[in-house]
């Protein structure tokens, strides 16, 4: 039989609410009923979310779905500043719970009528009165429509305790707006047949409830609520952060490392008088970075910058040979020295040819401090200058490891989206 509806109900339910969050940025969203959590593992990507919560009275099913919501290789691989908590928590929204109070957006997808009416009541009175969110969305299929359900006997679901239509939904609206200090616009989703769109509405109706006085509303209601804890956490996870100093170390140490040998490379290159190489390298790069597709590393690899970063470090090299008579590699020592020879890569000019590393640490000296007590990097004596071990091999050595990397699957492994799982549809599917 053909669904009767493109996209699925289920996909048109979950893409209101991410169009809403897109629309109004909330910091903090609450999912009461998140069932599977499929609502969540989507709006875990909008990232102006910085703490996201679901609340199921089946804590076999969450336990069973949770760990959907982990971070993914990406996360760690290529951490942003944004910050994301993600929690579930197995209660009754019945219930109240001081944890879940002051949150920018509440949604109840499909949930309430699978309360008895007297719950509906603790319901409301638990969201609206308690919990005082900044906004509300609730949705609830629309009986007036059920005639247009091919086949329907009875209500939707065999869980429902009740099927409201468009009046009696507005009814109740009106009724917690009123008595909570909210507005509602009352909408849907799932469009009827040509020409009974008037007659029956949607398929499943919607409410967006607005809290009197917006944001500030909070502070002034219910100051005095109790403090009262009745829900079981289940799980908590937070996402890797560039605000979390030790991943910002961890992100900039191994892009210094990247970057400190290919500036190596290319004043090898340059000093050895292999211009073409130090070029072609440069070029190498840029398909290196479509090939691996996991960090986003910009250089300018145009030749004038590398010309420059190159000089930078032969001078240093040169200078500090003097001064503090440490091993560097100059052009006049003989061939058979090269395995003892150091590279001198100057911080100043890693900061200035780096854009990513200049990002993260903000400034020559912050990197510095960052690099100071880093095992992966070996600093000069006076910490200005990172120092590496002169081995022409490394080239190789690299595209052995490239080499190795694409041969081992992970690189396109990596590439590929997450398989999507098949959803569960309360609801006729419809
Ligand atoms: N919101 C989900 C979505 O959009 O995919 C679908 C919700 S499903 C139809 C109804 C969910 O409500 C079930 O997971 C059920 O366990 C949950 N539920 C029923 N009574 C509840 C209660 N008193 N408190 C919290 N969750 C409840």
């Amino acid at each position: 039989m053909e669904p009767m509806f493109s996209p699925a109900l289920h996909r048109q339910r979950h893409q209101f609410i991410i169009d809403f969050v897109k629309m109004k940025k909330p910091k903090k969203v609450l999912d009461l009923g998140c069932s599977e959590c499929v609502l969540l593992k989507k709006l875990k990507f909008h990232r102006e979310i910085e703490l996201l919560v679901g609340v199921d009275i089946d804590g076999v099913q969450l336990k069973r779905k949770m760990h959907g919501l982990a971070p993914i290789s990406t996360d760690y691989l290529q951490p942003s500043y944004d910050q994301l908590c993600i929690e579930l928590y197995q209660g009754s929204v019945t219930q109240k719970d001081a944890r879940l109070r002051g949150f920018d957006l509440v949604t109840s997808i499909e949930l309430i009528e699978h309360l008895t009416l007297a719950d509906v009541e603790l319901f409301s009175e638990v969201v609206f009165g308690y919990l005082t969110p900044g906004a509300v969305i609730v949705s609830t299929p629309n009986s007036d429509f059920n005639p247009c359900l091919p086949g329907l006997v009875g209500f939707r679901h065999r869980d429902h305790k009740f099927e409201w239509s468009r009046a009696e939904f507005k009814s109740w609206a009106m009724k917690v707006c009123w008595q909570y200090g909210y507005v509602v616009e009352l909408t849907g989703v799932g469009q009827a047949p040509p020409g009974q769109q008037e007659h029956v509405g949607f398929c499943s109706q919607v409410g967006v409830f607005h809290r009197l006085g917006g944001q500030e509303g909070y502070n002034m209601i219910d100051e005095d609520a109790e403090d009262v804890f009745s829900y079981t956490l289940l799980y908590s996870i937070n996402y890797p952060s560039l605000h979390d100093n030790n991943i910002l170390r961890r992100v900039l140490v191994s892009e210094v490392v990247y970057w400190v040998e290919q500036l190596k490379r290319r004043w090898i290159a340059e000093q050895t008088g292999n211009r073409d190489e130090a070029v072609s390298l440069c070029q190498a790069e840029g398909e290196g970075e479509e090939c691996f597709g996991t960090s986003e590393r910009h250089v300018d690899t145009g030749e004038t910058q590398t010309a420059a970063c190159g000089a930078e470090i032969q001078t240093l090299v040169e200078h500090q040979e003097e001064e503090d008579g440490e091993l560097f590699w100059t052009r006049s020592q003989p061939e058979s020295d090269k395995r003892h020879r150091r590279v001198s890569v100057p911080l100043a000019v890693l900061w200035s040819c780096c854009p990513k590393v200049s990002t993260l640490s903000g400034s020559v000296s912050n990197l510095r401090l960052f690099l100071m007590d880093e095992p992966a990097v070996k600093l000069s004596q006076d910490s200005s200058a990172v120092l590496l071990n002169y081995q022409e091999q490394d080239h190789e050595d690299d595209e052995e490891l490239h080499k190795d990397f694409e041969d081992s699957g992970y690189a396109e492994a990596s590439q590929c989206p997450h398989s999507a799982e098949p959803e569960e549809d309360w609801g006729l599917n419809v």
